[in-house]
């Protein structure tokens, strides 16, 4: 009988994208559903002061609200000239009706003279399982990167059009969904956790 595990998200892709992980793991073993399948669960309310808090609440509450394993992931893009700004504020700074256009926007802003040099970020991206007797575990990977001078490329969401990926001469929105999943911080976090997931979920019985 297969495992259910809960990923606590309505993107289509990123339940695809981890069942794929999962699969390379631990073929057959995990049912991943996502909240599509529970549409009267409220959104989590992410008040958490680090990724870590803002992942693990959103997993425990999930879990806890159905009964089912679950995984969720917290992420942002963290710009050293702005002292790791916007952080975990990355969906909503340019306002809490802001979106992906106002946010980049308003970083472009904040580093207008700021030299090539000293336009380093990266994004993380934290991953956290829960489980109903109480047990957790988390996961944190980083996207490392600089800021380029305007938007460029099609591809992704966020702040993709904005970053550059070290060793790279395109922006990650410029990259396909598998070359960026290979390198990046969500892509690693989700690898990284997998196995943790399949050992907890196995010790379940
Ligand atoms: P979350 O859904 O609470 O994790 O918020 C993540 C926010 O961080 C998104 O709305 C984006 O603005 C930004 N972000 C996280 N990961 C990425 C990425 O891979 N590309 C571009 N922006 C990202």
């Amino acid at each position: 009988m297969p495992h259910t595990l809960l990923l606590a998200t309505r993107n289509k892709g990123k339940i695809e994208e981890f069942r794929r992980i999962l699969d390379a793991v631990a073929p057959g073993e995990i049912d991943l559903v996502g909240l599509e399948n529970f549409p009267d669960l409220h959104d989590v309310v992410e008040d958490g002061k680090t990724f870590e808090e803002n992942a693990l609440k959103k997993a425990r509450e999930m879990c806890l609200a159905t009964g089912i394993p679950a995984i969720a992931d917290d992420s942002g893009l963290c710009v050293d000239f702005l002292g790791g700004d916007p952080g975990i504020f990355s969906a909503r700074w340019a306002g809490e009706h802001g979106n992906d256009v106002e946010n980049t926007k308003k970083v472009l802003e904040q580093l207008r003279d700021v030299p090539e040099d000293k336009r380093t970020a990266h994004f993380t991206c934290v991953a956290a399982l829960y489980l109903p007797d109480g047990r957790s575990h988390c996961e944190e990977a980083e996207f490392h990167g600089s800021i380029l001078f305007s938007p460029v490329g099609e591809h992704g969401f966020g702040y993709d059009p904005i970053f550059q990926p070290d060793g790279y001469l395109v922006s990650s929105a410029q990259m396909s969904a598998e070359e960026k999943d290979a390198i990046s911080h969500r892509g690693k976090s989700l690898r990284a956790i997998a196995p943790h997931v399949i050992t907890l979920l196995r010790s379940l019985g």
